[in-house]
């Protein structure tokens, strides 16, 4: 049965309510959470989440970024060297899933040479050419792509489609009825498309000994998101597809009541 290890690396504040609607203006922190999946004996890392390498890329007009939302960073914590409280190396991993592009999932990229980098071609394509306050509006920092990125990149689009399981299966039109099996885990990671937060969005279902479970990724800030009580209108800003972030909510509330343990990369810490 595959594995999921649970990490976090830095973390951003902003006021919770746009998080979750009523929740108020006071500051909370949200941690960029990092998983290591562990399948059929390999190891994929899944997001960096932030990295020193944020604050050089957050200069001149990408200032914008952590003026809005501040980042808190100690070095510490780069996931590259948190590895080892799994007794791996960098170079041990098979390669780097990235749920998305937003800086706060990929900031880490650099720390990683030679192993892939697997995604989603649709959003990699559409983000290559951005710059300035076009890339800052998808919350993409281009500097933080490592220069040989390209020819590392495995298109998650070319993996082999596999129908979901049927405990997986919702009756709706546009949830996900395959999903791309991550190649070498032994199809114990599944990955699929969450549409709306961000062009491209992946989560992936891996099959633990506790059953299924699903890696997220932002289509929640908190599982109160998909337990009724959604974020606030003012972060529809920033989702690429407002009606798509909503559909896939409820695809998460359905799944959460199939059991389904859903893991989210910014858990809303309530307590501060
Ligand atoms: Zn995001």
């Amino acid at each position: 049965m595959a594995k999921i290890h649970f990490f976090e690396a830095g973390y951003c504040t902003h006021p919770a309510c746009v998080a979750v609607r009523g929740a108020g203006f006071g500051a909370c922190q949200f941690p960029a959470r990092v998983f290591v999946l562990e399948a059929n004996g390999r190891f994929w890392l899944w997001d960096t989440g932030y990295a020193e390498h944020f604050f050089d890329a957050s200069r001149g007009i990408y200032a914008l970024y952590p003026a809005i939302t501040p980042v808190f960073f100690n070095p510490s914590e780069h996931i590259s060297r948190q590895l080892h409280a799994i007794a791996l190396n960098p170079s041990d991993l098979q390669g780097v899933i990235i749920s998305h592009f937003h800086a706060d999932h990929i900031a880490g990229l650099k720390d990683f040479a030679h192993i892939p980098f697997i995604g989603r071609r649709l959003a990699f394509d559409f983000l290559k050419p951005l710059k300035g306050l076009k890339a800052l509006k998808q919350g993409f920092l281009p500097n933080l792509m490592p220069s040989d990125f390209e020819s590392r990149f495995m298109a998650v689009e070319q993996f082999l489609p596999k129908a979901l399981p049927e405990h997986l299966c919702l009756d709706e039109p546009h949830a996900p009825k395959t999903a791309w099996a991550l190649p070498n885990s032994n199809d114990e990671i599944l990955l699929v498309p969450l549409d709306g937060h961000a062009i491209g969005q992946i989560g992936a279902f891996v099959l633990t000994d506790k059953g299924w479970e699903l890696i997220a990724s932002d289509s929640a800030w908190s599982a109160q998101n998909f337990l009724g009580r959604p974020p606030a209108k003012i972060s529809h800003l920033i989702m690429h597809d407002v009606p798509a972030f909503y559909r896939t909510l409820s695809h998460l509330s359905q799944w959460h009541q199939r059991g389904v343990a859903i893991h989210l990369s910014h858990e809303l810490d309530e307590k501060t």
